[in-house]
């Protein structure tokens, strides 16, 4: 058997995994462009042309771009006019954004347990629902589409307002129709390691121009749209998304397409190859979602399967077998102190404490590379798991 890398052994993959974001002569022109331009801010129509392009790729008619997926997800709320006393329902698994927005717009968060494909499970929304609920916050997890569905139908009947985290899921579609529309209104990130980036960047997008227009208005310091420059209707701040971010992200939005089919073809390819290990437990595949779009592959061990090991220490051994991009949360989000300082209700969340102690992640640009990287990938977690008395006692020595 060969010995870890952990232990002192070799690392099973040396070479360098494909590296983010990938650009090239396109990129470099458009920013010159902008240079040579002098218009460098939020005026330049480069931003519109973006909004429009973006929007258009999902089959939405509106769009505001801003300079981050935090306060498009803010924005969203305070448009939607939900403030104090209001209850925002939101997953436990999920970057700390989507959650503190509730907070920011001044209403409380109330965590709803995710389903074993980690995106927020309808009956438990159903569960948490109070008098005082007004919005849901649902994220395609791992670039994988919620069951639109089944909240649709939850929000119709109480009368609730329908925000898409769309963070992970630039292009994804459910049941053939693209993401950004199956709610409300919908929130994209363009931050560094996204699907698409400009290093940071947020838009909204969807059909109801109230919402869009009223993000518009917050994020240009409450302007209105063919107001004055100093003319200002509501309160408002300045998110404006920049023209290099813009100039980049329309290249970058070119792009995606190709990516997005080299990823779902790899996590195929991945799907079938983890599924020669009796270690790991597959995700169940849902028909019903059309577009996958892989911002994160997600991989679940079988601890059962291996006293004495933990996630972590799992996840120690393969990053130094060299295998790039490996993430995982601690604890579900409400364990975040900041949720006991502002306030925020939680439902029981069995699945996201099983999510926290059994899965990880591998990023998006792993599903990037050659087929020989993903073999590496799968050598990796084999090597791993055959040396696991190995990696208990190195743990061991360790502390
Ligand atoms: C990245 C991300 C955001 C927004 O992040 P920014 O870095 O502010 O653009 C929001 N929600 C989720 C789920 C994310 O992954």
């Amino acid at each position: 058997m060969s010995i870890l890398a952990i232990a002192g052994g070799v690392p099973g993959r040396r070479d360098a995994f494909a590296r983010w974001p990938i650009f090239d002569e396109r990129e470099r022109v458009a920013l010159v462009e902008v240079l040579e331009s002098r218009s460098w801010g939020g005026y330049n129509s480069k931003i519109k042309e973006f909004e429009e392009a973006f929007a258009a790729f999902h089959q939405a008619r509106y769009a505001v771009s801003a300079s981050n997926g935090t306060v498009t997800l803010e924005g969203a709320l305070l448009a939607a006019g939900i403030g104090p006393g209001d209850e925002v329902i939101v997953p436990p698994i999920t970057f700390i954004a989507t959650a503190t927005a509730a907070l920011r717009a001044g209403a409380t968060p109330v965590f709803a347990d995710i389903g074993p494909d980690y995106n927020i499970d309808p009956k438990r929304v159903e569960e948490a629902i109070s008098e005082r609920s007004r919005a849901i916050v649902v994220v395609h997890f791992a670039g994988r589409p919620v069951d639109m569905d089944a909240i649709a139908e939850l929000a119709a009947k109480h009368h609730l307002l329908v925000v898409e985290d769309a963070a992970h899921a630039h292009g994804a579609s459910w049941r053939g129709r693209p993401v950004g529309t199956l709610g409300d209104i919908a929130s994209f990130s363009f931050q560094q390691s996204k699907n698409m980036t400009a290093g940071e960047g947020g838009m909204l997008i969807g059909n109801r121009s109230d919402l869009i227009e009223g993000a518009r208005s917050i994020f240009n310091q409450g302007r209105i749209s063919g107001g004055a420059w100093y003319e200002h209707e509501n309160l408002g701040t300045n998110q404006r998304l920049t023209a290099w971010q813009a100039a980049l992200l329309l290249v970058q939005l070119q792009r995606l397409p190709e990516q997005m089919a080299r990823r779902a073809e790899n996590a195929r390819y991945l799907d079938e190859r983890l599924r020669e290990l009796d270690f790991v437990e597959p995700l169940e595949p849902d028909p019903r979602v059309t577009g996958p779009s892989y911002y994160l592959y997600m991989v679940r061990l079988r601890l059962d399967r291996m006293p004495g090991v933990s996630r972590d220490l799992f996840l120690k051994a393969l990053t130094a077998e060299g295998i790039p991009g490996i993430g995982s949360y601690p604890h579900p989000l409400y364990e975040n102190q900041v949720f006991h300082k502002y306030g925020f209700r939680r439902t029981d969340c069995p699945q996201a404490v099983r999510m926290c102690r059994e899965s990880f992640w591998v990023s998006h640009e792993v599903l990037l590379s050659k087929r020989s990287g993903l073999d590496d990938f799968v050598s990796a977690l084999k090597k791993v798991y055959e040396n696991l008395p190995e990696l208990c006692e190195t743990s061991v020595v360790s502390r």
